[in-house]
């Protein structure tokens, strides 16, 4: 097995077809509840595996992800709910924020810890709080943030961070982007991405992965097309952010 479930929980199968995790016994506040496991994979190779196989993944950095294993296993059946009783509290570790009854649902708030499209669907858990459709973005609503500050996956709390310290570029980063281009494409780039994303220490392969979502353009940057490094310069240099 590569996820763990409590023994004081088990999974179902949910009418009429999805899977969820229910506690058996009570469970006390701050038992882990479960712990993804699997293959990390960077975005691409993720991206090649079936819907229904990245859905139970979890994402720990801008180009990592924990692929699940190829059939279901109980660990990684917990829904979301926008009214979780568990939360995480590290990248792939889940906790009861409370105690649980027998016959309760194991739930957490996907928001905590997707920043991908991977996993968006029409949510039906029923709270006050529910937003009807979950999607990659949720954790940039402020309430969210203020709700969840403490109990987001190390990834988005450095997302959050970071989409805090970003800034559009000023005329004077744009003048230094295309006066240093020529010489050093990749550096110039670098320095300018760095600054429009509020990740000074990313690397070049993590910046690249925030400019575009088309994974052979992304290919191209990596390798350092040319004209695909002129049409990113382009665009900081127009839009001074991305
Ligand atoms: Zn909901």
């Amino acid at each position: 097995m590569r996820n763990y479930l409590s023994p004081l929980a088990e999974a179902r199968e949910i009418a009429p077809k999805g899977f969820g995790s229910f506690a058996i016994a009570p469970i006390p506040a701050g038992t882990i509840v479960a712990t993804f496991g699997g293959t990390i994979l960077n975005r691409i190779n993720f991206e090649t595996h079936p819907l229904e196989q990245r859905s139970r993944s979890i994402q720990i950095d801008a180009d990592q992800f924990v692929l699940g294993p190829e059939s279901r296993e109980s660990g990684d059946s917990i829904n979301h709910s926008c009214s979780p009783n568990c939360r995480l509290r590290n990248a792939t570790q889940l906790i009861a924020m409370h105690e649980l009854s027998a016959g309760e649902e194991l739930t957490y708030d996907y928001a905590t810890s997707d920043a991908s499209n991977y996993d968006e669907f029409e949510c039906a858990c029923g709270s006050d709080n529910c937003r009807l459709r979950v999607t990659g973005n949720d954790w940039q609503i402020p309430e969210l943030q203020i709700r969840y500050q403490k109990i987001f996956s190390p990834y988005v709390q450095r997302k959050i961070k970071a989409a805090q310290s970003s800034r559009p570029l000023t005329k004077r980063d744009a003048e230094e982007l295309i006066n240093s281009f020529d010489a050093n494409p990749q550096a110039a780039l670098m320095r300018a991405l760095r600054i429009a994303t509020g990740m000074p220490h990313a690397s070049w392969k993590s910046l690249v992965a925030l400019t575009s979502t088309d994974l052979q353009h992304r290919e191209l940057l990596y390798e350092g097309d040319q004209s695909c490094l002129d049409q990113l310069v382009k665009q900081l240099n127009e839009q001074r952010t991305i």
